[in-house]
């Protein structure tokens, strides 16, 4: 057994460190508080070959697996810069057309998403579907060699900023029963196509959109695969890297929450000579919290060497349950960190409150917490299903 990353590993986690702290929390806010996107970092991180880590070499990418994702993406939160476009563009997008794609769509999607050029967003959820997705409505035909899309999609990210969404449909012959999911990349701009801001409570450069697709008309090319045996594989395909990253996203932002709080409450002296710090009421749950985000933290480590490994199912256990102790650990934390700053930690200057919003959609999106204890109930303690 071992628990040391690799040199490489080790090199890659500093030089992500360092970026990361170079536009820090700050920054982060200003983008989010001024409406616009975080394109500086994301271009530098692009051109450093931080967002291709795990994209093949001969596409542009670093060559490496989701362990290197999950670091690049832990790293930057721990920075205060938790991009949510990580999870979507790199570890679904890309790992969706790498494994199930065409040649040709791997040509010509994965450079530039390596490069961070090009940005793919992934819609799943609609409205009347939710966590059940096996109820998609949106629905692919046939019309000659062409398809037409039609449906509604809802909490989608960082459509404004993207080139393509990813859009998961079923086909017209299989509208009822269990899903046989069909997957597209749309352009944003296809005609058709429509998309409206969703207003939501989250201090965050990236936005959520609700998509109304009407009869989107897509070329033959636009299907992911060869044929439409490819849904189902190349939709799983997607599912352990979004835990895996996001779940690291959370880790991250729970470290920089524990660190701000613990440089604060060491220095803060409102009892004569000692710090808040001093005082157990103030340390244990920072302590407590900060164990809560390592034992999270070996958990995703554990699920993204399994995933690099090969080993997909027992990856999809330990990704669902790194994701549900990130979500968890991540909440705390920030919450925590709010408290042992006491009036500081409401106000914008010392940046914990601002993240409030970011880890409290972290135990519901992108699975939510209580369809993750469905799933281990399920198939690691061997429950029946109830839904
Ligand atoms: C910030 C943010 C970003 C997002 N980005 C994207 C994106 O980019 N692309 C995308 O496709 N989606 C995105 N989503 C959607 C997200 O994946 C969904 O919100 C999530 O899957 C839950 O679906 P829902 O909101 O419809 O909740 P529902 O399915 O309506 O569930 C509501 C509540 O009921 C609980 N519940 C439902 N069924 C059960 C059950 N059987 N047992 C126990 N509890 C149950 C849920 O856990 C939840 O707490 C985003 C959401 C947020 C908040």
């Amino acid at each position: 057994m071992n628990f040391d990353l690799t040199p490489e590993q080790d090199q890659l986690r500093d030089a992500v460190r360092a970026l990361g702290r170079r536009y820090g929390h700050p920054y982060f806010v200003a983008k989010a508080k001024s409406a616009e996107h975080t394109t500086e970092l994301w271009h530098e991180a692009g051109r450093l070959g931080y967002l291709g880590v795990n994209i093949p070499t001969e596409y542009g990418g670093g060559g490496g697996g989701i362990t290197e994702l999950a670091l690049v993406c832990e790293e930057l939160a721990a920075a205060g810069c938790p991009l949510l476009l990580l999870v979507v563009s790199p570890a679904i997008a890309a790992t969706v057309i790498n494994k199930h794609g065409t040649e040709e769509q791997r040509k010509k999607h994965l450079p530039g998403l390596a490069d961070g050029s090009q940005k793919i967003v992934f819609a799943i959820t609609e409205p009347d579907a939710g966590s059940n997705f096996h109820r998609l409505g949106t629905v692919a035909r046939r019309d000659g060699d062409d398809w037409l899309l039609t449906g509604r999609k809802v909490y989608i990210s960082g459509v404004d900023e993207a080139d393509h969404v990813l859009v998961v449909a079923r086909t017209e012959d299989a509208s009822s029963g269990k899903l046989k999911p069909a997957l597209f990349i749309v352009p944003t701009d296809a005609p058709g196509l429509e998309k409206s801001k969703l207003d939501m409570e989250i201090l965050s450069p990236e936005n959520q959109f609700q998509l109304f697709l009407d009869d989107v008309r897509l070329p033959a090319d636009a299907l992911i695969g060869e044929s439409l045996d490819a849904g189902l594989p190349a939709l799983f395909a997607g599912l352990n890297p979004e835990r895996i990253t996001v779940a690291a996203m959370g880790a991250g932002t729970g470290r920089y929450a524990v660190e701000k709080a613990s440089e604060y409450t060491a220095t803060r002296k409102v009892w004569g000579g000692r710090s808040i710090g001093s005082h157990q009421g103030v340390a244990h749950p920072l302590a407590h919290a900060a164990v809560q985000v390592e034992l999270a933290r070996l958990m995703i480590y554990k699920a993204a060497s399994l995933y690099d490994a090969g080993r997909d199912l027992e990856a999809g256990v330990s990704g669902n349950m790194a994701k549900y102790a990130a979500g968890e650990a991540a909440a705390l934390a920030v919450d925590t960190a709010v408290q042992a700053l006491g009036g500081a930690g409401m106000t914008t200057e010392y940046g914990v409150a601002t993240l409030l919003g970011a880890v409290r959609a972290g135990r519901i999106a992108p699975v939510s917490r209580e369809m993750i204890l469905n799933f281990v109930a399920q198939h690691v303690l061997g429950q029946d299903k109830s839904y």
